[in-house]
């Protein structure tokens, strides 16, 4: 299979996406330490009760933004194609 990003052969996959090593490397995930040291520091807000429930409206939030840009690209491509 390909890496999403690079294209370049791969068969190292993150959460279902194809993804080589290089690219994996450039995303500069959090280390555990990382994770444990921002959970221990955060500070609630009105808005959400712990790191993990900010963390999960962020994906949320994420894939509501993603399907708003895919819809309005799709639209644009959609009236191309009938304004030929
Ligand atoms: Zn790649």
């Amino acid at each position: 299979m390909k890496c999403f990003n690079c294209a370049s052969d791969t068969i190292n996959k993150k959460y279902e996406v194809p993804i080589c090593h290089s690219c994996e490397s450039g995303l500069k995930l959090f280390t555990d330490d990382t994770i444990i040291r921002q959970k221990k520091e955060y500070k609630g807000s009105e808005n959400y009760s712990s790191y993990q429930d900010e963390i999960s409206q962020r994906m949320i939030l994420l894939e509501r933004d993603y399907l708003k840009k895919r819809i309005k690209l799709l639209h644009i491509l959609e009236r191309l194609d009938y304004l030929k």
